[in-house]
């Protein structure tokens, strides 16, 4: 990805770096060649010949935003089903591209993959790395890995439909190891697993349910590991987080009914989670008007609430959070991630500092980029954005683009009011 030539000067806002530390009022942000230069309060800026000024009009400067558990490819589906039947790989190609470029006109400059159909996020992030397209920095997953009769496994045998375009259907270890070496050559670099089910199965498949053995999960982990490769998971049921931890997982997406032994194991190994949490709550509120049944509604009750209390327990113990998630249904459609942020300042009880941290330093720890993504700090990549209005006193701002003034990647800006202009 091109980064800017030159230097640009951010100045007359708010700092709110995305380590956590608290916002600098007037500040100023320098950036060399599309690397930031200095990040701190506007007195102290280094006085160096500036090419372009960019006034923040006493708004707020963030790290872009990162979107930790995304879906290029979901294209705002109301049945799972729909997924793999629906449309064929081209026109869902076409669709995630429109999406990779909604996901950036709203801020996040990276985003990684927590499943696609086909193979459409691998070359997804070339396109994007080359230009060829706008959309965040990827860090892509490829097709997902089920245990057989497990949540993803919805295909009766009768219909004879295969779930190869979105899924690799495992029996025993050997098949989990069949599946990652796919992934391998495939060049993913998450690989995504169901160890569990989901509210969304209430009869066969629920947020208690297994979905993958140990042993499938260990096979995962030792084959994917071999390979370089990263490991996540779906993870609601204490079993299936305490095994996935177990198993070696890299990051456990949702971590719903966490105990006190799953927590340990996650500080243990600092293994970051991605709760992806704001799905339930818009589930439950929005569920009826999609066609959602009340059993369904109350698993997703039961799995917010659940959700809601690991969150707040990852946090207090110090743990490592990503935000985003499972954006691409009916009733979280493609263009609203930013909602997930206010979710979490209002339901969940973070602080806004807090929250703004997992939307950025903690999506770059996950994507084990931290060290040039996810907070405005001297010598990362410039990726910020520029927000017309207090973030701190409103968060829910970041969820209408118009509000943004500027989306940069690299030094450059991509999106917003300024990119227009
Ligand atoms: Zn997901």
């Amino acid at each position: 990805m091109k980064t800017a030539k030159g230097t640009t000067l951010i100045h007359h806002g708010q700092l709110i770096d995305g380590t956590g530390a608290p916002p600098v009022s007037h500040a100023a942000v320098l950036i060399t060649d599309g690397i930031i230069a200095y990040a701190g309060p506007a007195t102290e800026v280094p006085a160096v010949p500036v090419d372009l000024i960019l006034d923040a009009r006493g708004g707020t400067i963030l790290p872009g935003l990162i979107e930790a558990h995304i879906h290029l490819t979901y294209f705002n589906v109301t049945e799972l089903q729909d997924l793999d039947i629906k449309y064929p790989v081209e026109y869902v190609t076409l669709q995630s591209a429109v999406n990779a470029k909604t996901a950036l006109e709203c801020g996040y400059t990276s985003a990684r993959s927590g499943g696609c159909l086909h193979n459409i996020d691998v070359w997804m992030k070339k396109a994007i790395e080359e230009d060829m397209i706008p959309g965040p920095r990827l860090s892509a997953s490829g097709r997902e890995i089920c245990g057989a009769g497990g949540l993803m496994d919805w295909n009766p045998d009768y219909r004879k439909i295969g779930m190869e375009g979105i899924v690799f259907i495992v029996n025993g270890a050997d098949d989990a190891r069949t599946a990652v070496r796919k992934l391998v050559k495939d060049g993913i670099e998450w690989v995504k697993t169901y160890p569990t089910g989901d509210a969304a199965s209430p009869d066969i498949n629920d947020h208690h349910t297994l979905c993958m053995t140990f042993e499938e999960m260990h096979a995962v982990v030792r084959t994917a590991h071999n390979h370089g490769l990263k490991v996540t998971g779906h993870c609601r049921a204490t079993e299936g987080i305490r095994n996935a931890l177990k198993a070696g997982y890299d990051c456990i997406e949702h971590g719903t009914f966490m105990d006190d032994q799953c927590l340990e194991l996650m500080l243990q190994r600092n293994v970051p989670m991605c709760p992806g949490l704001g799905f339930e709550k818009f589930s439950v509120d929005r569920g009826k008007e999609f066609g959602l049944s009340q059993r369904v509604i109350d698993g997703h009750q039961e799995t917010l609430e659940g959700g809601a209390e690991s969150c707040r327990r990852v946090l207090a113990a110090g743990g490592t959070m990503g935000l985003g998630g499972d954006y691409g249904f009916g009733w979280t459609p493609h263009g609203t991630y930013a909602q997930e942020l206010t979710f979490f300042v209002d339901y969940v009880g973070f602080s806004v500092l807090d929250t703004i941290r997992c939307a950025t330093l903690g999506g770059a720890k996950i994507m084990g980029r931290a060290h040039e993504l996810g907070s405005l700090e001297k010598g990362k990549l410039a990726d910020v954005l520029v927000v017309d209005g207090d973030v701190m006193r409103d968060i829910s701002i970041l969820e209408n683009r118009d509000n943004l003034l500027a989306v940069m990647q690299g030094g450059l800006v991509k999106a917003g009011r300024l990119a227009r202009a």
